[in-house]
C-alpha cells in the first residue's frame, strides 16, 4: 500500500499539470471566464471551508446558480491542486437519468475533456466512466444499488446529493441510509443542494449541519393567467353544446379529415369544444371526474395559440413549455409541427426536452438558434429546476405535472397528471427571468393558481410505500418499520404497517418479514409490486405479450376514452373488444393488439377513432411494453426468444389466472341476482362497478370472481378495471404457496372462503392439489 500510495501521488502530479495547460490555452481561459460569472464563485472559498471543516454541509441557491456543475468541480479542483486528484472520488446524484447524462457532459466539456475521463455518469443500463473518473453523476437509484453490495461506499470521499427541494422518495429514503452510515465514514464528506431556501429542514435533521446560501438575481417576470391570455391571443372558446348538433358519423369524418389537414374549422371546433369541458373542471377537486372521461386533457389548441402569439407578436427570446410527460410533448410537437408558422424550420426550432430523447438533441437544447428563428422547448418539470436553458425568456405553463412513464419505473408509478404546487408555479415562472425580463403564461385562471397547495407533499408521504419497504429489506436494513421512523418526515406507522402486511400477502415478505425468493425478484424490477408480480407469472407460464400489455395499460393509464355524450358508442366499442371475457384487462390486450395490425397498414388513427382510444396512450403502452421486456431481460428472468416466452399467449384463461396473481387480494365475490348482480369485497361490504368496464354492462357473470386493480372511495367504493376469474384460479393462483406449505396457503385464503361462504372450495383445492402432484410425479 505504501507503493500504491506512491502511484497515486504521482499521478496525481500528473492531472494537477494536465489541468494547468489546460486552464492556460486559450479555450479554456474563455471557459474559466464564463464560470467565474457564476454566483456560485463568489462562494467558493466559503464552501470549500465549510466543507472541508464539517462532515455535512447544506448548499441552498436559485437555479442556474451553478450548483450542479461548479460545486462538485471546485471539489475536485480543490483536491487537483492540493495534489490529491488521485486519492478522492466523488458521487453526486440526481433525481433523473437525463440531468446525470447532460450535466456530466457539460461539467466534461468545462474542463477541456472528454465523458469518462475525470468526469462520468452512470444510469440504469447506460454509463461512461473511465478507471481514472473522479467525479461520477450518477442517478441517485444508481448509488442505493451499489450502497447494495458496497454497505460504506468504500473508497469514496464525497457524496453530494443534488434537487433535495423535490423530495423524491428515493432522495428522501437515501438520506435515512447516509445518515446511519456518517458515524461509520467520520472522513466521508455529504453535501446537500437545493434550489430553494428550505435548508432549514435538512440542516437540522443532520444535527444543526452549517447551511450556504448562494445569493442569486433574476429580472422581473410578467404573469398571464388564462383570462387575459384569452383576451390577449382573441382566442375564443365554444361551448360543448353548441357542435353537438352535427350527426355523430359526419363528426367523425370531419375529425379524420381535420387530423390530415389540421386546419379544418370543425377539428377546432371539436377541440376547443375539449378545451372548455377541462376549463369547466378547473378544479383540483373535480379533477378526477374530468380524467375520467378525457385523460389527456391538456389544452394542446390552447398552447398552440399562445405559442403563435409569441411567434407573431412578440420580442425575440426562447420558449420554454413545461408539459406533464414525454407522451404528451411527443403528441403536441407532431401537432405543432403541422401548424403553418409553429412548424416552419426557418422561423420555430421546435424541440423536445425529455430523459428518452437522442443526446444530439439534447445538446440543440442548449445552443442558441439562428438569427430570426425562434427556439421553443417542449420540456417536463425536470427544466423546473434541473436543467437550465440560458436565454429562455417566455413560459408557456399547463400547470400539471407527472412524473414519466420513465420516472414512473423508478418509482412506484403515478398514473395521472395533476394539478402543481405553487411552488413549482414559482420555479416555472422564474426560468423566463435569467437573462432579462420575462414572460410567463399560466394556461389556468387565477382562481385555480390560489387553489394550489403551496408546496408538494415528499412523495414518501403520498405514494404507497410496498415498493420502498422491498428495497429496505433487499438493502439489508433492518426492521422496515424502525427505518422508516428515522426518515425526515416519517409516513403513518399504520400506512408502513398496511404495506408490509400486503407484502406478506402477495408472498413477497414471510412471517417473520424476511425476504422470499419472489420478493428479491420483485426488488429487482422497477415496477409496484403486484404488477413485478403479474410480469413475473406471465414470464413463468409464457404468455408474456398479453401481460406486458395489461401491465403497460395499468401504469400509464386507460387508453379507452368515454366521452359524456357519446358514452353508449364508446361503451359498446370497447364490448366489442371484451367479447364473451368478461374482462377490462383482455379488451385492453385485444384493442392494443388490433391498434399495432392497424399501425402496420398505416391506419392506426382511424383504428382510434372509430373504437374510442386515445392513440397517445396506446404508444405509451407500446414503449412501456418494449422497457418491461429489457428489465426482465435484464433481471435474468426472460431469454431473448420472444416466441418461448409466448407459447401460452392465446390461452385466455392461463391470461386470466396470471391477472389474478398479480391482482390479489383485489378481489371481490360476484353473486348474479335476478335483475341485477350483487358484488363484495371482505374490507367494504357491498361494491359497485365503474360504468366504464365491460363488467358493468352485464346481466350475468358466469363466474364467481372479479380481481380489480383499484376501488376508488366516492359515497360508495367503485372498481375500476376487472376480470372474471374461476374457483380454481384464485385458489391456485391468488396468495401464494408459502413456506407454511399448502396448509399455510389455505388458511390464509381461508379467511376469504369462509368469509365468502364457500368453505367447500378447500376441498376443491385439496383435490385440485392431489391432481397436480401426481401429474408433476408422473
Ligand atoms: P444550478 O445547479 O445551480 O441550477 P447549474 O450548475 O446547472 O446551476 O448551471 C449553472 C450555469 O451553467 C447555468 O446558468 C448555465 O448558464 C450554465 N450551463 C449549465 N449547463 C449548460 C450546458 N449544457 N450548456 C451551456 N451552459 C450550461
Ligand atoms: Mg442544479
Amino acid at each position: 500500500s505504501v507503493v500504491m500510495e506512491r502511484i497515486l501521488k504521482r499521478k496525481s502530479l500528473r492531472i494537477r499539470n494536465q489541468q494547468q495547460d489546460w486552464q492556460e490555452s486559450s479555450e479554456g481561459q474563455k471557459m474559466q471566464e464564463f464560470r467565474r460569472s457564476l454566483p456560485a464563485y463568489k462562494e467558493r472559498e466559503a464552501l470549500l471551508n465549510a466543507i472541508s471543516q464539517n462532515q455535512v454541509v447544506v448548499v441552498s441557491g436559485e437555479t442556474g446558480c451553478g450548483k450542479t456543475t461548479q460545486l462538485p468541480q471546485y471539489i475536485l479542483e480543490s483536491e487537483i491542486e492540493a495534489a490529491r486528484g488521485a486519492f478522492c472520488s466523488i458521487i453526486c446524484t440526481q433525481p433523473r437519468r437525463i440531468s446525470a447524462m447532460s450535466v456530466s457532459e457539460r461539467v466534461a466539456a468545462e474542463r477541456g475533456e472528454k465523458l469518462g475521463e475525470s468526469v462520468g455518469y452512470k444510469v440504469r443500463l447506460e454509463g461512461m466512466k473511465g478507471r481514472d473518473t473522479r467525479l461520477l453523476f450518477c442517478t441517485t437509484g444508481i448509488l442505493l444499488r451499489r450502497l447494495l453490495v458496497d454497505r460504506n461506499l468504500k473508497g469514496v470521499t464525497h457524496v453530494i446529493v443534488d434537487e433535495i427541494h423535490e423530495r423524491g422518495m428515493n432522495e428522501d429514503f437515501l438520506l435515512i441510509v447516509l445518515k446511519d452510515l456518517l458515524p461509520r465514514r467520520p472522513e466521508l464528506r455529504l453535501i446537500l443542494m437545493s434550489a430553494t431556501l428550505n435548508a432549514e429542514l435538512f440542516s437540522s435533521y443532520f444535527g444543526g449541519a452549517p447551511t450556504i446560501h448562494i445569493p442569486g438575481f433574476t429580472y422581473p417576470v410578467r404573469t398571464h393567467f388564462l383570462e387575459n391570455i384569452l383576451e390577449m391571443t382573441g382566442y375564443r372558446l365554444t361551448p360543448y353544446n353548441q357542435i353537438d348538433d352535427y350527426g355523430q358519423e359526419k363528426v367523425w369524418k370531419m375529425q379524420k379529415q381535420a387530423l390530415r389537414k389540421r386546419k379544418s374549422q370543425i377539428a377546432s371546433a371539436v377541440e376547443d369544444a375539449l378545451e372548455v369541458a377541462n376549463f369547466d373542471a378547473y378544479s383540483p377537486r373535480t379533477q378526477d371526474s374530468l380524467s375520467c372521461w378525457n385523460p389527456d386533457s391538456i389544452g394542446f389548441n390552447l398552447i398552440e395559440h399562445a405559442l403563435c402569439h409569441i411567434v407573431k407578436k412578440e420580442r425575440p427570446g426562447a420558449v420554454l413549455v413545461f408539459m406533464t410527460g414525454w407522451d404528451d410533448i411527443n403528441s403536441l410537437k407532431d401537432q405543432l409541427q403541422a401548424h403553418p408558422i409553429l412548424g416552419d424550420p426557418s422561423r420555430v426550432l421546435l424541440l423536445a426536452c425529455h430523459g428518452s430523447m437522442a443526446s444530439s438533441e439534447q445538446r440543440l437544447i442548449f445552443d442558441k438558434p439562428e438569427d430570426g428563428v425562434r427556439k421553443i422547448v417542449l420540456a417536463t418539470n425536470m427544466a423546473e429546476t434541473s436543467i437550465t436553458i440560458n436565454d429562455v425568456v417566455f413560459v408557456v405553463d399547463c400547470g400539471k405535472a407527472k412524473e414519466t412513464s420513465y420516472d414512473a419505473l423508478n418509482n412506484t408509478p403515478c398514473l395521472l397528471p395533476s394539478w402543481i404546487s405553487k411552488a413549482s408555479a414559482r420555479q416555472r415562472r422564474g426560468r423566463a427571468g435569467r437573462v432579462q425580463p420575462g414572460e410567463c403564461y399560466h394556461l389556468y385562471p387565477k382562481c385555480v393558481y390560489d387553489a394550489f397547495s403551496d408546496y408538494q407533499l415528499p412523495e414518501l408521504l403520498r405514494t404507497p410505500l410496498q415498493s420502498l419497504c422491498l428495497q429496505i429489506k433487499s438493502l439489508q436494513l433492518g426492521s422496515i418499520s424502525e427505518f422508516l421512523a428515522r426518515a425526515l418526515q416519517p409516513p403513518e406507522p399504520l400506512s408502513v404497517q398496511n404495506a408490509i402486511e400486503y407484502l406478506k400477502t402477495i408472498g413477497a415478505l414471510d412471517e417473520n418479514e424476511n425476504l422470499t425468493v419472489l420478493g428479491r425478484n420483485l426488488s429487482m424490477l422497477p415496477v409496484e409490486p403486484k404488477l413485478g408480480k403479474m410480469l413475473i407469472y406471465g414470464s413463468i407460464f409464457n404468455c408474456l405479450n398479453p401481460i406486458m400489455t395489461v401491465v403497460a395499460g395499468l401504469s400509464v393509464r386507460d387508453p379507452f376514452l368515454m366521452p359524456f355524450d357519446k358514452k353508449d358508442l364508446a361503451e359498446s366499442a370497447k364490448a366489442l373488444f371484451s367479447g364473451r371475457t368478461f374482462s377490462d384487462h383482455l379488451a385492453l390486450v385485444q384493442a392494443y393488439e388490433g391498434w399495432k395490425e392497424a399501425e402496420r397498414q398505416q391506419s392506426g388513427y382511424e383504428y382510434c377513432w372509430r373504437n374510442f382510444l386515445s392513440a397517445q396512450t396506446l404508444k405509451a403502452i407500446d414503449s412501456l411494453r418494449r422497457q418491461f421486456f429489457y428489465l426482465l431481460k435484464d433481471a435474468g428472468l426472460v431469454e431473448n426468444n420472444t416466441e418461448a416466452c409466448n407459447k401460452w399467449s392465446h390461452d385466455e384463461h392461463l391470461i386470466r389466472a396470471v391477472i389474478c396473481a398479480g391482482l390479489f387480494p383485489g378481489i371481490c365475490s360476484v353473486v348474479n341476482k335476478e335483475k341485477s348482480i350483487s358484488l363484495k369485497t371482505m374490507e367494504d361490504g357491498q361494491v359497485l362497478l365503474y360504468s366504464n368496464s365491460v363488467n358493468a354492462r352485464e346481466p350475468k357473470i358466469p363466474y364467481p370472481w372479479l380481481v380489480f386493480n383499484e376501488k376508488v372511495k366516492v359515497n360508495s367504493v367503485f372498481l375500476r378495471d376487472s376480470t372474471a376469474v374461476s374457483d380454481s384460479m384464485l385458489l391456485l393462483f391468488g396468495g401464494h404457496i408459502s413456506r407454511g406449505g399448502i396448509d399455510g396457503h389455505l388458511k390464509m385464503l381461508g379467511g376469504y372462503l369462509e368469509f365468502f361462504m364457500k368453505p367447500d372450495l378447500a376441498d376443491t383445492y385439496l383435490s385440485l392439489k392431489k391432481e397436480l402432484e401426481e401429474q408433476i410425479q408422473q
